[in-house]
């Protein structure tokens, strides 16, 4: 049976975010032993965090230069780990940090590695990953001979693990963190306020019919803006847009500041994960909707009856001025 390591950063106070809890839940589910390897600042609290997991080894790699996310220090910390628990198979999170880094690891170790993981299960014994290809379009269930194999869970696919915390008994591990990259601190993207919430409920998506002119011959950007931004702070939701609005700073045109590129859903896109989501002024043409996969319940507002959401990619489209629906919904909200 394949050795397992649970590979995982800490977060700022030291403990292990949603995303990790998942993987670790996803490597507990192959069967195989378990070795928990952590890299951070400090790492005995994300140790103790799950004590109770049945992990047989606690590995960690700790130190000031581990805290920010880097290549160079990631990439060590994750080489120093896995040669430690010489594991068949190492799962971590797909988080920014790990997806920079882990591919080069994986390299190092002479492995193989997956990104974008949805799922992992012991088929027939033999340890599968489910992924999606070709955006979202075909699902493949794919296992390798080579080992050790990386791979990175997407975040938000399986449950979080949960259980008894404790006081693990953890084992140092010397990572060579020589670098030439010095952390001078973080940008956020250009937006006065945090609008992607993955873990929201509903998302609200945002298209170009927002900054066109409108029934009155003149196009209402503020408005708009006012109207989208009242929603998704009454609602707690997160904020897409069709790539044809996010383009249209480049374009000279009327634009939204509330939006960025991050926000853009799509083919060329981001693929969230929300139980629900409401697209307001926007077309629904394909190369937007496939970035949809995911979202549970659909619903769209849109002047145009035969607009793309009509022909079977929403389950509600309201054939409606998006103006009136969102000032009446804000006002009820
Ligand atoms: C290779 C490739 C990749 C692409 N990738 C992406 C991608 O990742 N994401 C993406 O979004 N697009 C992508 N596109 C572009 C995509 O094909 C569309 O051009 C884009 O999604 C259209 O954006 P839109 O629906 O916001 O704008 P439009 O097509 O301009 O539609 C605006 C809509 O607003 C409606 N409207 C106007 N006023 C109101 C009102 N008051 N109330 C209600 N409705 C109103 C109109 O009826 C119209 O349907 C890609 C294209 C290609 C070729």
């Amino acid at each position: 049976m394949d050795k397992i390591l649970f590979l995982a950063h800490t977060d700022a106070d030291g403990t292990l975010g949603k995303a990790a809890l998942e993987a670790l839940n996803a490597a507990l589910s192959l069967g195989g032993p378990v070795t928990v390897g952590l890299a951070g600042t400090a790492t005995q609290a994300g140790a103790d965090q799950i004590a109770g997991c049945g992990a047989v080894r606690f590995l960690a790699v700790t130190g000031e230069e581990f805290a920010a996310p880097r290549y160079s220090t990631d990439a060590a910390a994750a080489e120093a780990l896995s040669r430690a628990a010489a594991c068949d198979i190492v799962i971590a999170a797909g988080t920014s940090r790990w997806a920079r880094a882990l591919p080069g690891v994986a390299y190092r170790l002479g492995g193989r590695v997956d990104t974008h993981a949805t799922s992992l299960a012991a088929i027939g014994g033999v340890p599968a990953v489910t992924r999606w290809f070709y955006r979202q379009r075909m699902e493949a269930v794919l296992a390798r001979t080579q080992r050790p194999w990386i791979v990175l869970l997407d975040p938000g696919c399986v449950a979080a693990w949960s259980g008894p915390s404790g006081t693990a008994s953890t084992e140092a591990v010397q990572a060579a963190a020589a670098t030439r990259t010095t952390v001078t601190g973080h940008r956020a993207p250009q937006s006065d306020e945090q609008t992607i919430r993955p873990d929201a409920k509903v998302l609200l998506v945002a298209g170009a019919g927002w900054t066109k002119k409108q029934g009155d011959g003149t196009v209402h950007a503020k408005e708009a803006e006012e109207l989208i931004l009242g929603f998704l702070r009454t609602a707690q939701a997160s904020l897409g847009s069709s790539k044809s609005l996010v383009d249209q700073s480049g374009e000279g045109q009327a634009v939204l500041t509330c939006l960025s590129h991050m926000n853009q859903i799509g083919q060329t896109g981001a693929t969230p994960r929300h139980a629900k989501g409401l697209s307001t002024c926007c077309h629904g043409e394909e190369p937007h909707v496939v970035g949809w996969r995911f979202i549970n319940q659909r619903r769209a507002i849109n002047l145009d009856a035969g607009c793309g959401w009509a022909r079977g990619k929403a389950d509600v489209l309201y054939v409606a001025d998006a103006f009136e629906v969102l000032r009446k919904v804000n006002a009820l909200l």
